[in-house]
């Protein structure tokens, strides 16, 4: 099946209700049949619902529905991107390890790299993402993990996917692509090599700006790295948490078997039911979206080039434009909705964000409304000048998330605040 097809009928199995749309399964509990039932449910000789904090049939379709649209084996869905971000280094790194990070991330995947694992014992090194030759001496037997965006947020940096995976499969580790810009639409992370995909689903999954959730989706290629590694020694070797089980030995998917019978038993970061429901509403039409947003937007960022006030333009279909080599390999059909331009002046962008009609400004991407934002003043306000040149944030700098309005009305508000 293709995009639009798995959108909105995989993952979901009618009963005799034969509801067209998936059901809304709001319970915290389900009943067994009797205790050899239970107790079989507990060992994993039977697989089926116990309490939602583990699984829940509204979110198992909507981790079956992004697990097939990223061409995964599995998918846990979490309570926010940030939570998938988390779950996942704890999944694999401890105290003693460490993970290799992408210069140009969320900044909250920045603060929880530099700052919270920290705490926990876990050190994060950085590199960049076009420049994946420096990774391989950041690597010792000690990384778990390298993390970076497809797309990343703000700086809309495409990362040189295929060569990270060369490096990463040489040495056994395991890669993790914040795939939320881009969208399975546009990159198949895991097509690439990428062995886990994570998403905020937060963003253009629910595409209204509805609610915050996250989902973390396995590639087929994880178990075979994981499998008898050292590296992943807790993988392979018995988890006294749980009757001594060996997650690559029970033939089912292993990080996320492990994420959901530790993580998510311990932690408990899984979406509410109704959240999932918003996300599988969100997820019948990303496709149709995706290819909207990716026209509107780099139709918009021609006219901002041609504009005598903008000194430059981020977007990376744009020819002009230093992504353009890497977006053509790997993004598929378009780049998402957003971009960021470049004005004069601290007080000239200020100027333009305050007087623009349609765009709300608003620190959130994704959504079918225009966003606008000024990061010098917002996101990025406690930087010196110094660290926002180095976070290629410019004073000037204006990044817009292009919505599903009419393109011509966007192109229209845009020259007005312009030339105000
Ligand atoms: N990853 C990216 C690329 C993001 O843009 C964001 C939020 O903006 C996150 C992760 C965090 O997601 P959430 O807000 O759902 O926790």
């Amino acid at each position: 099946m293709r995009d639009k097809t798995k959108a909105i009928h995989e993952g979901y199995i009618k009963d005799t209700n034969a509801t067209m749309a998936v059901p809304i399964y709001q319970t915290t509990a389900y009943e067994f049949r009797d205790t050899e039932h239970a107790a079989n449910l507990f060992a994993l000789k039977e697989l089926g619902n116990i309490y939602t904090r583990l699984t829940n049939p509204t979110t198992d379709v909507l981790e079956k529905r992004f697990a097939s649209l990223e061409n995964g084996v599995a998918a846990i869905a979490t309570s926010s991107g940030m939570n998938a971000l988390f779950s996942t280094i704890a999944n694999l790194a401890e105290a003693g390890d460490n993970i290799i990070c992408s210069t140009k991330l969320y900044g909250g995947t920045l603060t929880l790299a530099a700052h919270t694992i920290k705490r926990f014992g876990i050190e994060s090194k950085y590199f960049d993402p076009q420049k994946p030759e420096d990774l391989e001496k950041l690597i010792d037997e000690k990384t778990k993990l390298i993390l970076f965006e497809s797309i990343s947020n703000p700086s809309i940096t495409v990362a040189d996917i295929e060569p990270i995976i060369k490096i990463a499969n040489r040495h056994l580790v395991l890669t993790a692509v914040d795939n939320t810009v881009a969208t399975p639409i546009h990159c198949k992370p895991l097509d690439l090599g990428c062995d886990l995909s994570i998403h905020s689903t937060s963003k253009y999954t629910t595409g209204q700006g509805l609610a915050i959730g996250g989902i973390v989706v396995e590639a087929e290629s994880v178990k075979e790295k994981i499998k008898d590694n050292d590296r992943y020694a807790h993988f392979n070797t018995p988890d006294a948490s749980y009757h001594g089980l060996v997650y690559t030995d029970v033939g089912l998917p292993p990080f996320s078997l492990r994420m959901r019978l530790a993580l998510l038993r311990d932690l408990g970061g899984v979406p509410s039911p109704f959240n999932s429901w918003l996300f599988i509403q969100g997820l019948e039409h990303l496709p149709l979206r995706m290819e909207q947003h990716s026209k509107s937007a780099l139709e918009i960022a021609k006219f901002l080039e041609s504009h005598p006030k903008v000194k430059k333009v981020n977007y990376p279909f744009l020819e002009s434009n230093e992504n353009y080599p890497y977006a053509k390999k790997y993004l598929k059909g378009g780049a998402s909705g957003l971009l960021s331009f470049e004005v004069d002046s601290f007080d000239e962008a200020r100027k333009i964000v305050d007087s623009i009609e349609i765009f709300s400004l608003v620190v959130n991407i994704g959504d079918s409304k225009s966003i606008i934002t000024h990061p010098a003043s917002t996101t990025h306000q406690q930087l010196s000048s110094d660290e926002m040149e180095a976070a290629g944030v410019k004073e000037g700098l204006i990044r817009l998330s292009i919505g599903l309005e009419d393109t011509q009305d966007l192109i229209d508000a845009l020259k007005k605040a312009l030339e105000a």
